[in-house]
């Protein structure tokens, strides 16, 4: 089963175009400053198999591609992933981005991880690093990086590295929190929270 924080069909601050976004849950790293902390270490998520998932895809009509976030991706049980990915490509023409705290060098020379590489179009990689956090556009920290590994973006890329652009989606539930998604920039989490906390608002960060 693959066990899914929190998923959003329709996301435009995550990748290019229109997204549908899953943040897998549970990530070993813990990085100082993660915004999915919270998210993370909490016992509330939901567990699909492969073909749901991508049943769930299905649905949303129109978007461009999928984003997977989390979470750690590459921390998921990998057959499940590599066989929801699997469909995805197969059955459609959706692109793959994927975000993930390892580096990329980590991630190649491993059979268990090629076998999701191929899925995926850029790969965003290595931990959140808060003294790197300049603002740039999809990516939390100047360390990570872009890599294009199929060719459906490589003529965008110089965009990729150099757009500093923040951009964040805020819903409110029904039952009165705030789910927020994208990448915020520094220290808006901590304005944020504090000036809801005043006004007895809690927020969801993915
Ligand atoms: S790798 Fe990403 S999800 Fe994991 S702790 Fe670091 S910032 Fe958070």
């Amino acid at each position: 089963m693959l066990h899914v924080a929190r998923k959003k069909s329709f996301c435009k601050v995550l990748g290019p175009g229109e997204r549908s976004v899953i943040w897998f849950h549970g990530c070993s790293k813990r990085c100082p400053g993660c915004i999915a902390s919270s998210m993370n270490e909490s016992d509330e998520y939901e567990s699909y198999q492969p073909e749901q998932l991508a049943q769930w895809i299905w649905h949303n009509h129109g978007i461009e591609g999928i984003t997977l976030s989390g979470g750690e991706p590459f921390e998921q049980p990998l057959e499940f992933l590599e066989q929801f990915l699997a469909e995805i490509r197969q059955k459609s023409n959706l692109s793959v981005l994927c975000y993930t705290g390892y580096r990329f060098e980590q991630l190649i020379d491993e059979e268990k991880f090629q076998k999701i590489l191929q899925h995926i179009d850029v790969l965003i990689d290595g931990e959140y690093r808060i003294d790197q956090d300049t603002g740039q556009r999809w990516r939390g920290s100047e360390n990570q990086r872009f890599h294009f590994l199929t060719p459906r973006y490589l003529s965008e890329k110089e965009n990729w590295f150099t757009i500093s652009e923040r951009q964040i989606e805020i819903e409110l539930e029904i039952d009165g929190a705030l789910l927020l998604s994208g990448v915020p920039s520094k220290n808006f989490i901590d304005d944020l929270t504090t000036q809801l906390n005043h006004r007895n608002i809690s927020i969801d960060f993915s």
